[in-house]
């Protein structure tokens, strides 16, 4: 049975305290709101992630998540972070491949490979970021692409340790720009990549993947997104820093 995950990504945002007041609220909310079986991971900034982790309860609904990570183990690599220093502090969940890391720092489908295999050697899960842009899906073979984009990162792994692996189908014009893409576009690329996933992997792995929508999910739209079939729950960009937001599309997926 696959998960209903919801992630937040924080990004590059909030100061210290503000950090703070966010976790705390979020974590309690989903303490005494949140009945049903989904997972919440906050993917905050490096910077606050021992400390955010030291705060969770054991056995809780809630993780912490980093928002990438180097891909190798240790050495002169300035200003990065490795798996195994995530994995030292208890950290459980990084996003790789985030759009904004490909367009900005030049992420490859190649990169990503790598970093998937560090993250899963030190036995993280890798939330796989993948999605087409808006040029693509008007002119071009789209749902090609974002396949590609699994194929290259993805299908050298072994089926037990792609089964580790979560998936967050994030269409590149639909994040920050509050454009979702309407749950019937999410739900036809969703069938497509779990098909896709089934010809490499078999059916039960197939079925067993948690496929996240992301892209301007909030408290209005998670409820009809999530609705749909192979739709596993979502990373959630701007809807994750305000903790009433967060926790209505985390109810949402329950
Ligand atoms: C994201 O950054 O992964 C994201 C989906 O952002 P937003 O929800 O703000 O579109």
């Amino acid at each position: 049975m696959r998960k209903k995950i919801i992630a937040g990504n924080w990004k590059m945002n909030k100061t210290a305290d503000e950090a703070q007041a966010l976790l705390s609220e979020v974590i309690n909310m989903v303490k005494d709101e949140v009945t049903g079986d989904v997972k919440v991971v906050l993917c905050t900034p490096s910077l606050y992630l021992a400390s955010a982790q030291q705060q969770l309860t054991p056995g809780g609904k809630v993780s912490i998540g980093a928002q990438n990570c180097h891909e190798k183990a240790s050495g002169a690599y300035t200003g990065e972070i490795s798996a195994p220093m995530l994995q030292s502090i208890g950290i459980e969940y990084v996003i790789l491949g985030h759009s904004e890391r490909r367009q900005y720092f030049g992420e490859t489908n190649a990169q990503l490979a790598e970093k998937v295999n560090i993250v899963l050697q030190n036995g993280l899960v890798p939330i796989f970021c993948c999605g087409e842009s808006r040029d693509l899906r008007e002119n071009g073979d789209y749902i090609g692409f974002v396949k590609d984009q699994l194929t290259e990162s993805l299908f050298h792994l072994s089926a037990e340790s792609f089964g580790k692996v979560v998936i967050a189908y994030e269409p590149i014009w639909a994040i920050g720009t509050g454009l979702t893409a309407s749950s019937a576009q999410a739900q036809d690329m969703h069938f497509e990549l779990r098909q896709h996933i089934a010809g490499q992997y078999g059916d039960t792995v197939a079925q067993d993947t948690s496929i996240l929508y992301g892209g301007s999910a909030n408290a209005q739209n998670a409820a009809e997104l999530f609705a749909r079939p192979d739709v596993d729950g979502g990373l959630i960009g701007g809807a994750s820093l305000k903790a009433a937001d967060f926790l209505t599309v985390v109810k949402a997926a329950q």
